[in-house]
């Protein structure tokens, strides 16, 4: 019998802000299957932290980036729900060490964007081409897509170029699906974080500290995961009809041009 609550994957659900977004979803209902590539204590964290409200959670391992898996972590999920609602294209990873870009290794650039681009796509892929099976058959009333960029997609960092060409990247590529997956009916979002709390911004803490207090974005704290999974849930409630291809900001207002 398939799950009769809506279903969602978040890839890189683990921890971080893809922790927010499954406590975000499981709190509106959704049951969550948590993928994770490495830190399993990680992944069944959140899972406990889900089950704790009262809520529907699997984790699943599977490293996004190689084909084999992506199908075993799309199989997992109807395996054990039965159905697929919403896919949340989270994961992505930071490169391993900033360099200048005339110093930026071709090794890197290829993790960066295998990870932050060719992954989310050929997900997106494979999981549309279900989606649209499964509305056909009726088995889910709506389907979302969202992708979590970050406001790397425009404001350039010259010492981490392949982290800003691969989220620039996942903005077109929300736009190309965008058009697309109307016909289908399934609506595709591009989330845009600014500076978030986790491990990912850990490094430069004390850095963005600084900053925050002297005003580099508006709202002067640092963002949440939370704040990110309260955007992710009013987009796969569905909540916005009548938009698609949309960027929702989670910035603090760094996007805001003023004087
Ligand atoms: P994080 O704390 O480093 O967590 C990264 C997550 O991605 C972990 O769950 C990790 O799983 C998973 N992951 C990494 N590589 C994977 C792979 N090959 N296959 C499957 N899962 C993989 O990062 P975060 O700060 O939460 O960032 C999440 C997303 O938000 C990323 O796309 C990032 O670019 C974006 N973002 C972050 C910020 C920020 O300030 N933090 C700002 C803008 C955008 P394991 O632990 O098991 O490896």
């Amino acid at each position: 019998m398939p799950e009769k609550k809506r279903v969602a994957l978040v890839t890189g659900g683990s921890r971080g802000i893809g922790r927010g977004i499954c406590l975000a979803l499981a709190q509106d209902g959704f049951a969550v299957v948590v993928n994770y590539n490495s830190n399993s204590d990680a992944a069944l964290h959140t899972k406990h932290m889900i089950e704790q409200m009262g809520g529907t959670a699997e984790i699943c391992q599977a490293d996004i980036t190689t084909v084999e898996h992506r199908e075993l972590l799309v199989d997992h999920c109807m395996e054990t729900f039965g159905r697929l609602d919403v896919l949340v294209n989270n994961a992505g990873i930071a490169p391993p060490e900033r360099r200048d870009l005339l110093e930026m290794t071709e090794a890197s650039y290829d993790l960066v964007m295998a990870t932050n681009l060719r992954a989310p796509f050929f997900l997106t892929q494979r999981v549309a081409r279900l989606m649209i099976e499964q509305k056909k058959n009726r088995s889910i009333p709506a389907a979302s897509i969202i992708n979590v960029s970050s406001v790397s997609a425009y404001a350039a960092s010259i010492n981490r170029g392949e982290y800003c060409i691969s989220k620039a990247g996942l903005s077109m590529m929300t736009t190309l699906l965008a058009i697309r997956l109307a016909e289908d009916g399934i609506s595709v979002y591009e989330i845009r974080p600014g500076i978030i709390a986790t491990d990912m911004t850990a490094g430069v803490k004390e850095k963005y500290d600084r900053l925050i207090r002297e005003g580099f974005t508006p709202i002067r704290r640092w963002g949440q995961p939370a704040d990110v999974g309260k955007a992710v849930a009013m987009l796969a409630r569905g909540d916005l009809p009548f938009s698609t291809g949309e960027v929702i900001n989670v910035d603090g207002g760094y996007a805001l041009r003023y004087f």
